[in-house]
C-alpha cells in the first residue's frame, strides 16, 4: 500500500495575493501572481524521497463566485504544474472543487461533496491509489482542511 501526503494549494504551497480592490486575499487568478513559498519545493521533495505520494486538494470556488474565469484558474494550475515538472515533483493527482453553494454562477453554485471540509477527493485518492490512511497526512491552512483531514473515511 502507498502513503500520501494531502496538500491544500492556496496558503499552503503558493502564497495568497492582496486585492486592493476588494481589500481581502484571494488566490493567484493569473500565472504572474503564483508566488510559491520558499522552501516549498525542497519540502515536496522530501516528502517524495521518503515515499509519500502527492495530491493537491483545493477549493477554488473563485469562479462560482464570479471573481474569476475557468481559463485564469487552469493558467494558474498550469504554470504551478511546470514548476513541479521542472523540479521533479510529480502530484499524482489535482483535485479542484470549483463549486460553491452560495455562487452566482448557476451551474457551479450547489451544494457538492467534494468541497472541503467534505472529503470526496481524499476517498478517491485512498480508493485509486491503494493508499494507507494511517501512514498519509492532509496539510492546509484553514479549519475546513483540518476538518476534511479527520474525518473518518
Ligand atoms: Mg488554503
Ligand atoms: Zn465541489
Amino acid at each position: 500500500m502507498n502513503k500520501a501526503v494531502f496538500l491544500d494549494r492556496d496558503g499552503v504551497i503558493n502564497r495568497m495575493i492582496f486585492n486592493n480592490e476588494r481589500k481581502e486575499y484571494e488566490p493567484p487568478f493569473k500565472k504572474e501572481d503564483l508566488e510559491l513559498y520558499d522552501g516549498i519545493i525542497e519540502s515536496l521533495k522530501k516528502l517524495q524521497n521518503n515515499g509519500f505520494i502527492l495530491f493537491v486538494i483545493s477549493n477554488q470556488p473563485d469562479y462560482a463566485k464570479g471573481k474569476a474565469s475557468l481559463e485564469s484558474l487552469a493558467e494558474v494550475q498550469d504554470e504551478l504544474q511546470k514548476i513541479f515538472i521542472k523540479n521533479g515533483i510529480r502530484f499524482s493527482e489535482y483535485y479542484y472543487c470549483y463549486h460553491h453553494p452560495d455562487g452566482t454562477v448557476p451551474e457551479y453554485s450547489v451544494k457538492c461533496e467534494c468541497r472541503k471540509p467534505g472529503n470526496y477527493f481524499v476517498k478517491k485518492a485512498i480508493t485509486g491509489y491503494d493508499i494507507n490512511k494511517d501512514d498519509s497526512w492532509l496539510i492546509g491552512d484553514r479549519d475546513k482542511d483540518v476538518e476534511c483531514g479527520i474525518k473518518p473515511v
